[in-house]
Parts: structure tokens; sequence; C-alpha cells
């Protein structure tokens, strides 16, 4: 199953994009729908509330009296503490439900209207974020019947266009036509959100064909910020470290466009326990690699085992080296990373070895042995970073700058 988050400032369009995407399969879980229905006249939510803040807040059919509740909530803060913990659960609840009973290779889609400002971003495979103009969104909510100084007012409360930028795993710019968001989605559900399902189901990942380096971009910090909230939600405890490693994490060197990320646990066993929460991550585990190529410094192979998971989103390609802290891969994953970070010339080689290799393998099918042939560089250098390290008093960081 494929999770799904949509969410946007009021006006924005959340609706509409639901509309379409139902259209096209999604199953849909509505929070604002979850949230009525779980306070409908007759249900033990809605007998909880009056019994809470008395009648005043039903009216003559004994249906909730919404303007009389939100009077009531809006100037109180211990009053809308208490109506959430009667609400929220409820409406978890139902929640669960409606997930249990989604079709196991359905793509879900929850349409959540606080999904930023609850913080709930992390839960969810993708986050789709529909925007539009604020003053395109006021002329909109105008023509459901609001006045324009309330549409403004609601726009101010929520959530700015920076934080949902920063959970936006997809931007929805749904300023001009209805046609123009729906063609945008159609491509969407075609070439993202059905192989990303199918591929989590499947234990696929989308081919990243021959190695290509492509310019550093300064969006790569904030997509493996996203990515490692989710891995962090997905797997709680058992996270010992979470760092941006590889080419995509030293600013200014051109990359490759797959991001690597590195998990530190206590033990392998541990790793491997990971594979069901790794796939609400979006990860799948890749068993035919079991360990890293061993470094002249300790040439045990056994040594050098981990555990790699790949992100099945086609629209995203990244590498999890889930790796035993303390363990030689782990160690020199985070050396590798700071030594080019604080050494140009050595970044400036390494470039220039990356761009050989990549002519060298550019009508390769895949990028393995490319990477093979980036060992022997690796092997020479080593002993260059490990002097570094030696000479700056270099330790792993546990929660260093580049941790989550
Ligand atoms: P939300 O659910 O985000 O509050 P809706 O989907 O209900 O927003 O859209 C708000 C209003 O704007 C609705 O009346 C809808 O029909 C209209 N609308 C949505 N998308 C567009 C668009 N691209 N162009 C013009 N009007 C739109």
């Amino acid at each position: 199953m494929l999770r799904l988050g949509l969410t946007g400032g009021i006006g924005a369009g959340k609706s509409t994009v639901a509309r379409r995407l139902v259209g096209l399969g999604a199953y849909l879980i509505d929070a604002d729908v979850i949230a009525r229905e779980v306070v409908a006249p007759g249900s033990p939510g809605l007998a909880q509330v009056a019994a809470e803040f008395g009648a005043e807040v039903l009216d003559p059919d004994g249906a909730l009296d919404r303007p009389a509740l939100a009077a009531v909530v809006f100037t109180d803060e211990d009053a809308r503490t208490r109506l959430n913990a009667i609400v929220h659960p409820l409406v978890r609840h139902r929640t669960e439900e409606m997930l249990a009973a989604a079709p196991a290779d359905g793509i879900v889609l929850q349409d959540i209207p606080l999904l930023v400002e609850g913080g709930m971003a992390a839960a969810f495979h993708l986050v789709l974020v529909v925007d539009a103009a604020v003053d395109e969104r006021v002329r909109r909510l105008v023509g459901r019947g609001m006045t324009a100084e309330d549409a403004r007012a609601r726009i101010a409360a929520q959530a700015d266009e920076a934080a949902r930028r920063a959970v936006a795993d997809v931007w929805l710019d749904n300023s001009g036509e209805p046609s123009v968001m729906h063609a945008e989605l159609d491509k969407l559900w075609r070439d993202r959100l059905v192989p990303f399902e199918s591929n989590l189901r499947n234990d696929r990942r989308s081919g990243y064909g021959p190695p290509r380096l492509a310019e550093p971009n300064p969006e790569w910090s904030s997509e493996y910020a996203r990515l490692a909230a989710r891995i962090r939600f997905a797997c709680g405890d058992a996270v010992r470290t979470l760092d941006h490693i590889g080419s995509t994490s030293v600013p200014g060197l051109p990359a490759k466009d797959v991001l690597d990320i590195q998990l530190g646990v206590d033990s392998l066993d541990r790793a491997d326990e990971l594979v069901g929460a790794l796939r609400g991550a979006g990860f799948v585990h890749w068993p035919s690699i079991t360990r890293d190529t061993p470094k002249a410094s300790v040439p045990d192979p056994e040594a050098w085992r981990k555990r790699l998971y790949i992100n099945a989103d086609p629209g995203r390609a990244a590498n999890l080296h889930v790796r035993v802290v303390d363990s030689p891969g782990w160690r020199y994953a985070l050396m590798f990373r700071d030594w080019l970070c604080a050494d140009a010339s050595a970044r400036d080689e390494y470039l220039a070895a990356k761009r050989a290799l990549a002519a060298a393998h550019a009508t390769d099918r895949d990028t393995s042995a490319y990477a093979q042939a980036k060992e022997p560089w690796f092997d020479r250098t080593e002993p260059l970073a490990e002097a570094w390290a030696r000479s700056t008093g270099w330790r792993p960081r546990l929660d260093g700058p580049h941790s989550e």
C-alpha cells in the first residue's frame, strides 16, 4: 500500500486534486469528513462533547452547533485541549479502520488540511502540497460564499508557504486552469505513483540507468531531510545515527543524482528487523548486496558487512546503507564525507576521477561497473583521509550538523 498525504492552504484546491486522483483510482481518506462523522448526530463522540461542554453546543435538533462550539474553544486554550482529547482519538481510530479496509495494492490518499501544522508529514510515503496564489485563493473562497476578509484571516492563520515547501515531495501549483492541474496529476499518477506502489509491493526499484553526473543541487539536502524524517519515524529507537553521506552530501560537488543515506544500528540483526518499517518509509531491501568492498586498513571482508535498502520511489533515487555503528564501513562513510567537505583539492581530484569513469561507462546499463571502477581511487586515498582525520582529531559525530 502506498500512503500519500495531501494538504494545502484553504482554497488552494485540495478537494479538486483529491477528486481527480480518486478518478484515477486512489482510495480517499478525508480527514474533514471523518472529523464530522465522529461527532455526527447520535454518535458516542457527540455525546462526549455534549457531556464536556453542555447542551449549549447542540442545536435544537440535537446536532453539533459548530459556531457555538467554535465560540467556546476559540478563546479558551484549555477548552480546545479538552475538545481535541475527545475528537483526535476518534479520528485516529476511524482513520486506522479505513486504512485497514484499503486494498493491499491500493494508493491511499489522505486529505488532511492541517497535515503541516500537525507535524504529520513523516508518516506518508509522499506528501503532495497544493498551492495557488493568495489573491486567487481569496477569489475562489469568495466565490464559495466567504467574505474576502474572512478568507484572508483564515489563510493567515495557517502554515506559511515555507513550512509547506519543506515537507512537499510534490508541489502542485493550482493557480492556472483546472485542465493544467489535471494533466499534471495524470502524469504523476502514471509515472510516479503507480510504479512506486508496485515497486514497494514487489521489492523492486526503478532502473537508475548509466552513471551521469549532475550539477550540485541545493535541493539535495532538503530532500535528504524529508527521507531522514520518514526513516526516523518508521524505525524509532533502532536509529542510532542517521546521516546524509556520499557526494550529494558534499556542498558544491557534482554527483550522480542519487542520495546516499547511512543508518547506523546496533547490529545487523537489528537491520534485518527493519524490513517492514523501512517499507513504511518507502525503502525496499536489496538482498544481493551484503557488504562494502574492504579497504586496505581493515582487509577482513566480514567487518564490512551491511544491509542495503533502495528507495522504491521512481521520483527520487536514494540508497540507504544500514551499517553497524563503529564498524569500519560506518566510520569510513562519515570520514570520507567530512574529508571531502574539508579538503578542496581532494574534492577536485575525486570529481576528475568520477568524470573520467562516468565517461568510460556512459553506455552501461547500470552504475555497478562504474561503482566498482571507483574502488581503486578509494583505496589510494584512504591513507590520505586517515592522515587528515589524525591530524585534525576527527571523530565520527553522533549528532553533528549532518545528522538528523
Ligand atoms: P480546498 O479543498 O483546498 O479548500 P477546493 O478544491 O474546494 O479547495 O477549491 C476551492 C474553490 O476553488 C472551489 O470552488 C473549486 O471549484 C475552485 N477551484 C479549484 N481549482 C481551481 C482552478 N484551477 N481554477 C479555478 N477554480 C478552481
